[in-house]
């Protein structure tokens, strides 16, 4: 069965280390890739996800130490918001509490339970309870027990100007259909794509545009399976809304073109082919630093630059 749904989200981050330490040891995530920027080398790209790093449940990050604080506004990101099976949000809000995570008192939001909260650099993440959710895979590391681990993302919410052209993108080009509104939020999904397969657009006229920083949304990646499926998306794309992408770039664990949606936030359509075992065994994901064929030639002045992670 064809699976869309969101690929991966990258967001800027402050200290690489500090950015490390929250999604390891705090969220549990696996740090599944150690690589940089392969646009700008000389800063770290990190990737968090579940075991493997399966599409739908990869976030990364472009830590910059000096980055400075992003301001919410339209035309970006509002939430990236993550999976965790029904019985675990007593479990993470008192671990929140614990671990001095700012967060806010549990909400419903279209019939689930949602748990907001920051990370180290007022980034805006949240948990749902999803039933079922306690029989799927995890990575389950230190000391979060395997029933309240992380599943994936949930979904990811966009503020928006007018939330019918980005509407009519996720529907006509990326395989969400609109499934419910509530409160000035219309729900897109993604078919039967459990992880990953929700985008929540709020419309909110004459907000200001946001200003990207340290906690902010750098851009959405969506799924496509393979080359020729994001082929036909691009031609969608070009046809039906007059946006043309970028050229496919190759980001080694999977082929991407970028393009600005009409709600100016950046989308990317990423395969889900090779995945991140293409140049490092599964086991030992996220343990060394990997870097493209075009770069190897420099390591040893990208290793300088680069912070200590540990
Ligand atoms: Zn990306």
């Amino acid at each position: 069965m064809r699976q869309n749904g969101i690929h991966h989200v990258t967001a800027i981050a402050g200290p690489a280390r500090r950015n490390v330490d929250f999604y390891t040891r705090i969220l549990g995530l696996r740090l599944i890739k150690k690589t940089v920027n392969f646009d700008d080398p000389e800063t770290y790209h990190l990737y968090y996800g579940d075991e493997a790093g399966q599409p739908g449940t990869v976030l990364t990050f472009f830590p910059w130490a000096q980055a400075t604080p992003g301001r919410l506004g339209v035309g970006e990101a509002q939430e990236t918001v993550f999976r965790v099976p029904e019985g675990a949000i007593g479990y993470w809000t008192h671990r929140f509490v614990e671990k001095g995570v700012s967060h806010q008192a549990l909400a419903k939001r279209f019939g689930e339970t949602v748990l907001a909260f920051k990370d180290s650099d007022g980034m805006r993440l949240a948990l749902v309870a999803t039933p079922g959710g306690g029989s799927e895979p995890a990575w389950s590391h230190g000391d979060i027990p395997l029933d309240a681990a992380i599943r994936g993302f949930h979904s990811v919410s966009l503020l928006l100007e007018d939330a019918a052209p980005t509407g009519a993108i996720l529907s006509d080009v990326l395989g969400f259909v609109e499934i419910a509104r509530e409160g000035g939020l219309i729900r897109y999904k993604a078919g039967e794509t459990a992880i990953g397969g929700i985008v929540d657009l709020r419309a909110a006229g004459g907000f200001l545009p946001g200003r990207q920083g340290a906690g902010s949304v750098h851009h959405i990646a969506f799924r496509a399976p393979d080359d020729a499926a994001q082929a036909a998306m691009v031609c969608k794309l070009a046809e039906n809304h007059r946006i043309r992408t970028t050229e496919q770039k190759d980001r080694n664990y999977f082929r991407s073109v970028y393009f600005r949606e009409p709600g100016h936030v950046l989308f990317e359509i990423a395969t889900d082919i090779p995945g991140f075992a293409a140049d490092e065994p599964l086991a030992t994901l996220g343990q060394d630093l990997k870097l493209p064929q075009f770069l190897e030639p420099r390591r040893k002045d990208i290793e300088a630059v680069l912070p200590a992670l540990a």
